[in-house]
């Protein structure tokens, strides 16, 4: 019986959005001094007093050289390119500067973009930071309301000559708080758990023709009840954990139910869809499942039956 049970692993089919390219662009920063409690998003491109440098994203490469080359001066936790692919550069354990004043207490992101409101951010790139951020949140047990512009956390002016400008704008008007924080506070996909069949049950209980004379010596025949007796206790403990098993399937079902009930992406809803059609057929092939395996206790028990009124 043991062995079944062993034999039982449930697999966790993980049907969340596969994660971006992730790579590492390894700086050292200072120890934290405090413990985190914001992330900081930017946009790398920004304004500057000579125009021609104004709002220009750069590259995912092209940055991550320039915070390698000035990482005394200015560095990053992680930047986000346009497709989704992920750059992580200071540890979170360690401060980085992105962000005058509230560098001790927070991590920092940035999204190569414009940031001059104009420039859209791409799906591929929000996806990604979505992803990365229901991963920073919990972990360090903050909601959407820890996420802040850039712009929002320095005050400070682009002194130009005659004209002045907001020295930091970023990550600026194209950035989709709304989705992002709707996104973040909507419930994931539920994690689906698909128990696996049993291993193929024992051939059927046959009485053999000499157990039937009455002739036949009683400690054999015991011994015939004994092995069916024990039969019919494996295929019980057999009946629990099918139904154990239709117990997850029901509740993994009503999770995904829930699930699709809320407002979600396109892509999101149709693996839900997905997911409730390959939970009712794990229910159907469990449910044939049980079908046999009473099958196979109500026979043990009419042999039983049967052997101990032969007298
Ligand atoms: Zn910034």
């Amino acid at each position: 019986m043991s062995k079944i049970l062993t034999a039982i692993v449930i697999i966790i089919a993980n049907l969340a959005t596969p994660a971006a390219a992730l790579q590492t662009a390894p700086i050292a920063g200072s120890a934290r001094t405090a413990p985190i409690q914001q992330i900081v998003i930017h946009a790398t491109g920004g304004p500057d007093c000579n125009a021609k440098r104004s709002f220009r994203s750069g590259t995912l490469a092209g940055i991550t050289q320039y915070f390698t080359d000035n990482q005394h001066r200015i560095s990053i936790h992680y930047i986000i390119d346009r497709n989704g692919d992920v750059v992580r550069m200071v540890p979170e354990q360690q401060i980085a500067h992105h962000v005058r004043g509230h560098n001790a207490n927070s991590i920092g992101i940035e999204l190569i973009n414009d940031g001059d409101g104009h420039d859209q951010f791409a799906a591929a790139q929000i996806t990604a930071l979505i992803a990365l951020l229901r991963e920073l949140l919990p972990r360090y047990q903050l909601t959407a309301a820890a996420l802040k512009s850039h712009a929002e956390l320095d005050d400070s002016w682009l002194d130009c000559g005659k004209q002045r400008i907001k020295r930091k704008q970023d990550p600026g008007a194209a950035f989709p708080w709304q989705q992002v924080k709707q996104e973040l506070t909507a419930p994931a996909a539920p994690v689906i758990t698909i128990p696996p069949p049993l291993p193929a049950p024992p051939p059927p209980v046959v009485i053999p023709p000499e157990l039937k004379s009455p002739l036949f010596a009683v400690r054999q025949r015991q011994q015939h009840i004994n092995a069916l007796v024990a039969v019919d206790r494996e295929f019980r403990q057999r009946e629990r954990v099918v139904n154990a098993n239709l117990s997850l399937v029901f509740n993994d079902r009503q999770d995904a139910a829930i699930a699709l009930a809320t407002p979600g992406d396109e892509d999101r809803q149709a693996q839900l869809q997905e997911t409730l059609a390959q939970l009712n057929q794990r229910e159907a092939e469990l449910r044939r499942e049980l079908l046999g395996i009473l099958q196979v206790q109500e026979n043990a028990k009419a042999a039983i039956r049967h052997l101990r009124n032969i007298h």
